[in-house]
């Protein structure tokens, strides 16, 4: 059988009209004959099965079919409205209906007496028998056998509608399945009883019943777990091959001599994970190990106990954070915990004037510096290093993995630094190892001793008033507050890792200040900050709160990640319905941290939000509110997090179909481990899998 063949990545104009593939191109992002072919359907109009009319209203939700003949035809227009009205009195084997169309003028020449019309539409029973509110009809030909179709449902927009794109499709649908698809290995096929790849692509496209259209997405489901867990595969087995790394072996008393160091003994989470990052630094091969711990779980520590073992290795090390803010915080804390074992640090930050810049690369270059602490900035070509041998990361996922790359070609002498990369974005363990599928993982499972968990309340606007009362009533007990206003949703782009917030971001908060200096808190000493002032004054108002010369601060979510003030006892977060629940989680951990009772309070317009919001309000487990975040809102939200390259699906979603990811996981490892580069003739569909994904990508740039 020797079928045509069309080359994925052909130019949409090449098989539709120059016009339309522009069009497509322009509306949809679609350039290529696989882009159109794998624009799948997100829901279909069942049309089949038509419902005997005396049955009719006996659905509980949702709309219904009938089938019948044309009885009657009455037009009428209602002038209070302005709206078209078309009532059709129908007639099937059962009895009498009646089908009632809004706002189609056109009906008036379509609809005849004596014609067959298939109908869907929510029904209402009334005593003249069940009514059809029709949402979509079909008139059949004379003589026309039609027993109904499952017509697919693409996502449209207003200048490129759903009717042209299924018109689009169903015609030039036979020659896409040219394109050479992802043919899984018979076992495969027969173990998960799926559809072969063209008979599922067709039927995604054109199922002739809804039972067609499932099995054809378990198929590209399936494939598109397959193609996210090769590469996991794929990765891991090649990062076993190359070596390439300073071996750095602890000596037995290293942990001892950290600890008594320290103001408090390490809890036992951290400890586990020290010595499983020690285990990764004495081998010759670059670690490459994710540490994911909740706010507050003392991540800064398990940074310096590697930091201190590079030292002792004669290696330097690097540590990388998203925020000007948050560098200088690193540094703060870090070069006083180091400060015991002489390790000298310096900083590296964009905003830094020319001379401090020249002296610390200067440190960096002869060797004599032993931790570079800084943003992106560390990342410049002019940024070199005597002898890289650990490469720091906080918060993940403000950096992409290109970033992260970057600074690990910094090595020398071959060799690549070993890498650690922190974040406190809680993601299921089970999710985070397809997620991070280059990245093994280090969890902080439990926080330091004398924490009392934050009291948190979920509320609406119209009890501000209570809310800032209760603010103020902090205060005067020497405490202070944070007041957050939403930077998300407003805000789209993050450049470089630095925070990038929308004029309306800062607007809001603006006003948020205004109205609280000059009509809530006129006594009071309130600050401001946000992510577009410069980052001296940033700096400032920040250091203002920490000295307590700022009794409420209000800021933008630039106090997500890692600002300490152990004084702050309330954290207002207004719009909160805006934030996932794990973002929400994370800013409240900005309370807390000390003994004495905090409060987050989270204020909604409404309360249309107010049981997900509740969930703060039961638990302080991040990897518990994270399941949550996923259940609730997909993954979605982790996709802007996660930017591994790795979970680009078209129609997977990880939560709900997490059972065939498991499957698909287990069959990709068994896959690599018989041949770990798919170099087998019958794996040729998996290396399309993989291609079809960013997975690909992600690949090259690791290797
Ligand atoms: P995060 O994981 O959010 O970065 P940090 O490293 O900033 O957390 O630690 C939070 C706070 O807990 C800091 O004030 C730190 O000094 C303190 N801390 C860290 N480890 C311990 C410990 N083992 N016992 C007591 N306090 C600790
Ligand atoms: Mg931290």
């Amino acid at each position: 059988m020797n079928a045509p063949v069309l080359a994925p990545q052909t130019p949409l104009r090449e098989i539709i009209p120059a016009e339309r593939a522009a069009l497509f191109e322009r509306e949809l992002g679609l350039r290529s004959a696989y882009d159109l072919l794998t624009y799948f359907p997100y829901r279909y109009e069942d049309l089949t099965a038509p419902t005997p009319s005396n049955l009719l209203g006996g659905a509980l939700e949702g709309e219904e079919n009938a089938a019948g003949t044309v009885i009657s035809v009455k037009h009428q227009f209602l002038p209070g409205r302005a709206r078209a009205k078309t009532t059709a009195l129908l007639r099937d084997d059962a009895g009498i209906f009646t089908a009632v169309w809004f706002g189609r003028p056109y009906l008036r020449n379509q609809l005849r007496e004596g014609m067959r019309l298939f109908v869907r539409g929510r029904v209402q029973r009334s005593f003249s028998g069940p009514q059809i509110n029709v949402s979509l009809h079909r008139v059949t030909r004379e003589g026309e056998a039609y027993d109904g179709e499952v017509l697919p449902v693409y996502g449209q927009t207003a200048r490129l509608q759903l009717k042209t794109i299924r018109t689009v499709i169903r015609k030039v649908l036979p020659r896409l399945l040219e394109i050479p698809l992802d043919e899984l290995p018979e076992d495969l096929q027969r173990k998960h009883a799926l559809l072969p790849a063209r008979e599922a692509y067709r039927a995604i496209h054109q199922p002739a019943r809804m039972s067609e259209a499932l099995a054809a997405r378990k198929r590209v489901i399936y494939g598109e777990f397959l193609g996210l867990a090769l590469g996991a595969a794929i990765k891991r087995a090649q990062r076993a091959f190359t070596g390439g790394a300073l071996p750095m072996s602890a000596p037995d008393d290293l942990m001892d001599e950290l600890e008594r160091h320290l103001p408090f003994a390490l809890t036992g989470a951290q400890r586990r994970v020290i010595r499983q990052i020690w285990g990764d630094m004495a081998l010759p091969q670059a670690m490459n190990r994710l540490l994911q711990g909740d706010v507050g779980s003392g991540k800064t520590l398990v940074a310096a106990a590697a930091v201190l073992l590079a030292h002792r290795a004669g290696a330097q090390a690097a540590l990388m954070a998203p925020t000007e803010i948050l560098a200088r915080q690193h540094a703060a804390k870090l070069a006083t915990l180091l400060l015991p074992f002489g390790i000298p640090v310096e900083v590296v930050l964009g905003g830094q004037g020319a001379k401090a810049r020249r002296e610390a690369l200067g440190h960096l270059a002869d060797g004599s510096a032993s931790l570079a602490i800084g943003t992106h900035a560390l990342l410049e070509d002019d940024v070199v290093f005597a002898r890289l041998g650990l490469a720091i990361i906080d918060e993940q996922h403000k950096f992409g993995v290109q970033q992260r790359m970057r600074l690990r070609v910094k090595g020398y002498g071959g060799n690549l630094p070993h890498t650690l990369v922190m974040t406190a974005t809680p993601i299921p363990r089970t999710l985070a190892q397809s997620l991070y599928a280059d990245l093994d993982l280090s969890v902080i499972d439990e926080l330091p001793p004398g924490r009392t968990p934050v009291r948190t309340r979920a509320t609406t606007e119209d009890h501000k008033p209570d809310v800032w009362a209760f603010v103020r009533k902090q205060v005067e007990r020497g405490r202070q507050a944070y007041v957050v206003t939403p930077s998300i949703g407003l805000d789209n782009g993050k450049k470089n890792g630095e925070e990038e917030e929308s004029k309306a971001a800062i607007v809001r908060a603006t006003e948020v200040y205004d109205e609280l200096t000059r009509r809530v808190f006129p006594d009071l000493r309130v600050g401001l900050l946000h992510g577009k002032m410069p980052a001296r004054e940033k700096d400032e108002a920040m250091a203002a709160f920490a000295r307590n010369e700022v009794s409420v601060l209000v800021a933008t979510t630039v106090v997500e990640v890692g600002v300490d003030v152990a004084n702050a006892s309330v954290m207002v977060i207004l719009d909160a319905q805006r934030y996932g629940l794990a973002q929400l989680h994370q800013l409240r951990g900005r309370v807390g941290r000390g003994a004495a009772a905090s409060f987050c309070i989270l204020v909604a317009p409404d309360d249309t939000e107010s049981e997900r919001l509740q969930v703060l309000e039961r638990t302080a487990d991040g990897f518990a509110i994270a399941e949550e975040d996923l259940r609730l809102r997909g993954t979605g939200d982790l996709r802007g997090t996660a930017q591994s390259g790795a979970a680009n699906f078209k129609l997977a979603n990880l939560v709900a179909d997490f059972h065939l990811y498991a499957e698909a996981k287990a069959d990709a490892d068994a896959v690599v481990a018989a041949d770990p580069r798919l170099e087998r003739p019958e794996h040729d569909g998996l290396r399309r899998l993989l291609a079809a994904g960013e997975t690909l990508q992600a690949l090259v740039v690791s290797s």
